[in-house]
Parts: structure tokens; C-alpha cells; sequence
């Protein structure tokens, strides 16, 4: 099946067999077709998210994999409630983000890329850095200068040049797009194939729970990169006709940088102008996501919604969450924040199937979590 890319805001399709991270038009490019996936097609043998592989969109097998995807999921309680937690913190670099980057570098490979760079909060940039590493391709990876020193140190440890850049979140964005002529922008919040190995958490879920959707998911969300592969995932499994139901997404945000919640409860089909400061949750502190009016829409389209967490909340949750032996950094713990509202709101009913994301390992951002832990106790 021949991949194309489709720009939805000018309307223009092209074969994705090239390099490209962008429309000409400046907008984001969609990933068509989507394939479908049925329990048949499953690679039962393969313990990484290439026992999906039939569903992705390439021509040969993976040329760089580091066992990525396949993550526990495993059973537990919340305020009384079941609800299973989804261990992407344990992925090879720590965070989900290897399910889009090992996916994103195979194509890329596929493709002929040569070197690459991103720009990252830090999880995205250590993943991107260990995937280049495997595939010897050379790499650089921008990153706000006030980035938890653990994910900077992982990330020089791949042998990838660092470029610390003051700032905001966006200041770094943008200093990486002005880098493009350079080496390929292999940005995870651009690059459609990222979402094409996101959508794996999708069937993985799925699969676990004995091939059965649960009734709701929460996400940590920043960019939307989960949610959006989470709603591919779920066409893809709907178009081979393994599911009639589809979950209730709910995209998590901390209060303090809530771009989606701001756009949400003004009932915007995008982004509306919004009041930012800082949050324990560095990894969600989005200004500016790039594909918010698709974010926006699968989240409509599950009946789920956006659930902001005030900063007061996510040390609790995480400790929580350390005292059942998950030790997840600040940005994962707002999952467990997010349930408790939506328990304490009688939005999530204690007898449903709920699945809470934990997205990034805890020795991540160590320090930070210690700083909240004796705060909070103090
Ligand atoms: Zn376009």
C-alpha cells in the first residue's frame, strides 16, 4: 500500500516516500491510509509494538528497534476505584516517546535521512538521541536551558550535540525550525510517522485487556502526540471490525499551562489566547501544540475532554503513586491527579474500565521529584 501525506489546511496530497516534515503551506501533514488491525495480524512472537507491524505503514521490516512498546499493564486501585496503569515510563530511554521515535527514525532511515535534529523538554530529545545513536546517524537536539539535568546528561551520554537555549518552550521550537536547512527537522511534533507508532499504544491497551476497549483512558498531554495515535489506533482497529465501542479520551494538562483546556472550555474549535506560568509537569508545558484542532476534535469525537490539574495536586498523586512502587516523574503523576477529579466529579463511575498513562520514569527528574515530596511533607 503506497503511504501519502495529506495537508488538511491547503488540501495538497504527496507520496511519503521522501524527506519532508512539513506542507509547503506551512501546515502539518497527515499519514494516509489507515491500516486496519485484527488479532489475525498480530505477531504474537514479538515482544516489542512490532507484533504490530502489519498496521504500520512500511515497506520492509524495522532496521533499528531497541525492544520498544509491549509495556506492562498492569492492575491497581485509585480512591477506591479499579484502574489499570499503563508503564510507558518503561520504555528503553524512560518515556513513551520511543513508540513515535522508533517508528519515525525506521521511516526516516527508510527514506535516506542522514543527520537530524529536534528540539524537546527533554524526554522527545533523549529519545531521539538513543534512536540516532542505534541507527548511526548523527544528531542535535535543542532544549530549554531549564530542563531537569538527568534527561541533558542522557541525551549527551547518546553522543548528541546539546544546544541549551534560554527561553521558553517555544523559544526553542522555533530556534530548531530556523535550523532546517541544516539537517532534517525530525521533530516528533511534526513528523506524521510519530503518530504512526503512537497509535501501537492503542492496540497494545486493547490487546492486554483481552482484546476489549476500556471505557476510558487519561493521557498526560502536552502536544497531543498519545491522544492522536490513541484515535488512529482505534480506527484502525475499527475498520477491521475488532471493536463496536470506542474509550473516552481524556487529555490531561496542568493548570498552569493548559493551552487544550483553555481552547476546551471556551468550546474552540483551536487555540484561544491563555494565561501560562510554571508547572511541576514540564513535560506537558505546551504554548503553542502544533495539530490542537485534530487534538480537539478526537477528544469531542470519544466524548472524553480535558482535565486541567492545579499544581497543588501533583505532588499528592505522585506520592501516591511512589507508595504502590510507581515511581513516575511530576509530568505522569498528573494522570492520577486527573482521575481523583474525575472520581470526585462522578464523571468516571468506580465500576468502569479505566486506563491511566504513566508516561516518564521517575529517575528522570529525580531531583525535582524530591524538591516536590519534601515541600509537599514540609
Ligand atoms: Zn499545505
Amino acid at each position: 500500500m503506497t503511504a501519502e501525506y495529506h495537508c488538511p489546511s491547503c488540501g495538497r496530497s504527496m507520496p511519503a516516500g521522501w524527506p519532508v516534515w512539513r506542507c509547503d503551506c506551512g501546515g502539518p501533514l497527515e499519514l494516509a491510509p489507515v491500516l486496519g488491525l485484527s488479532r489475525r495480524d498480530i505477531d504474537a512472537g514479538e515482544a516489542s509494538l512490532w507484533r504490530y507491524a502489519a498496521a504500520l505503514l512500511f515497506q520492509g521490516p524495522p532496521r533499528v528497534s531497541l525492544g520498544e512498546g509491549w509495556t506492562p499493564l498492569i492492575r491497581g486501585h485509585w480512591q477506591g476505584a479499579p484502574v489499570w496503569f499503563k508503564l510507558e515510563s518503561q520504555m528503553p530511554t524512560g518515556s513513551f516517546k520511543d513508540r513515535g521515535t522508533a517508528v519515525m527514525i525506521n521511516h526516516l532511515l527508510e527514506v535516506g535521512v542522514g543527520p537530524v535534529h529536534e528540539d524537546s523538554s527533554g524526554n522527545a530529545g533523549a529519545s531521539l538521541a538513543t534512536y540516532a545513536a542505534a541507527a548511526g546517524l548523527s544528531c542535535r537536539i535543542y532544549v530549554p536551558a531549564s530542563a531537569p539535568r538527568a534527561k541533558l546528561v542522557q541525551i549527551a551520554a547518546c553522543g548528541a550535540e546539546l544546544c541549551a537555549v534560554p527561553g521558553s518552550r517555544q523559544d526553542v521550537a522555533d530556534a530548531a525550525v530556523a535550523a532546517a536547512g541544516d539537517s532534517f527537522y525530525a521533530s516528533h511534533n511534526w513528523q506524521p510517522y510519530f503518530i504512526e507508532g503512537t497509535q501501537t499504544l492503542a492496540f497494545e491497551i486493547w490487546e492486554q485487556l483481552g482484546f476489549q476497549v476500556p471505557d476510558n483512558i487519561l493521557v498526560p498531554t502536552g502536544y497531543g502526540s498519545n491522544i492522536l495515535g490513541l484515535e488512529r489506533g482505534f480506527d484502525a482497529l475499527e475498520r477491521a471490525a475488532e471493536i463496536a465501542a470506542r474509550p473516552r479520551l481524556f487529555a490531561v494538562q496542568a493548570a498552569n499551562c493548559a493551552a487544550f483546556a483553555a481552547a476546551w472550555n471556551a468550546g474552540a474549535d483551536g487555540l484561544v489566547p491563555f494565561a501560562a506560568s510554571d508547572t511541576a509537569a514540564d513535560g506537558i508545558a505546551t504554548m503553542h501544540p502544533v495539530r490542537p484542532a485534530q487534538v480537539l476534535r478526537a477528544l469531542r469525537r470519544s466524548k472524553g475532554g480535558v482535565v486541567a490539574v492545579t499544581e497543588e495536586t501533583i505532588a499528592p498523586a505522585l506520592r501516591e503513586l511512589g507508595r504502590r512502587g510507581l515511581f513516575v516523574e511530576p509530568t505522569a503523576a498528573t494522570a492520577g491527579a486527573a482521575l481523583t477529579r474525575l472520581l470526585q466529579r462522578g464523571t468516571i463511575a468506580p465500576g468502569e474500565t479505566t486506563v491511566a498513562v504513566l508516561t516518564g520514569h521517575g529517575l528522570k527528574a529525580a531531583d525535582r521529584i524530591g524538591a516536590l515530596l519534601s515541600a509537599a511533607a514540609g
